[in-house]
């Protein structure tokens, strides 16, 4: 058994090793503590133990927990990360800081009316379709350039890009894609990586990354 104190700083020395050896600063990756399906007393858990940066998937979850949690403990910051539903722009730009899953115009304009309704401009990260999947969310790569473009004529802040590489294949070459991508278009942020790829995605440039289990669990 493991305290998820012992899980995080096991994971914070990881990342830190991940990044010397690609000779980055360990302080420019953040770790986003994954708390979906978590209680709130798992996560004041984490708080406890130092824990800054949360992500949730789902906004009335994020709703039901967050509120409370953030007027107990100021300077936490709050990321979403699964498919938001441009009929729940309001509700994430008035709980979230950063929103990792932009990917298409229509919720790239639900959020800027949003903003200007709540008075409050969360960054964005522009989430890509890495692997080119029928399914998975994300901006199709061919449709990246012009998007970010309207992004950056938008006001929102880009914080970078975000993907989730296919199940099953080796996540690295998914991670250095979106790296080259960010690379070509000038954008800094990287969100890249998981419980259980977030050193391969730290050593190829994850400025971000987002794990749940490995924090969570034993
Ligand atoms: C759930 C989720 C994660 C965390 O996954 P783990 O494998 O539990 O670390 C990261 N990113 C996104 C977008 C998720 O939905």
């Amino acid at each position: 058994m493991t305290t998820a104190a012992e899980r995080r700083s096991l994971i914070v020395q990881s990342i830190a090793s991940a990044a010397r050896v690609a000779k980055r600063d360990p302080a420019d990756v953040t770790l986003i503590a994954v708390s979906k399906t978590r209680s709130v007393a798992e996560i004041e858990a984490l708080i406890a133990a130092g824990q800054c940066d949360f992500g949730e998937s789902r906004v009335q979850e994020a709703q039901d927990k967050w509120p409370a949690l953030r007027a107990a403990y100021p300077g936490l910051r709050l990321h979403c990360i699964g498919r938001l539903q441009s009929n729940k722009a309001v509700e994430a730009v008035a709980l979230f800081d950063t929103i990792h899953s932009l990917d298409r115009a229509s919720l790239l304009d639900a959020l800027v009316t949003a903003a200007l309704k709540v008075g409050r401009t969360p960054e964005v990260y522009v989430q890509v379709n890495i692997g080119d999947e029928e399914q998975k969310g994300g901006v199709a790569l061919s449709d990246l350039p012009a998007f970010l473009e309207q992004v950056r004529a938008s006001p929102l802040a880009l914080a970078g890009l975000m993907a989730i590489p296919p199940l099953g294949p080796e996540p690295g070459p998914f991670f250095a894609l979106l790296a080259k991508l960010a690379r070509r278009h000038g954008v800094t942020g990287l969100s890249m990586g998981m419980s259980g790829d977030y050193s391969t995605a730290v050593m190829l440039g994850a400025t971000a990354v987002r794990v749940g289990t490995a924090l969570f669990e034993n």
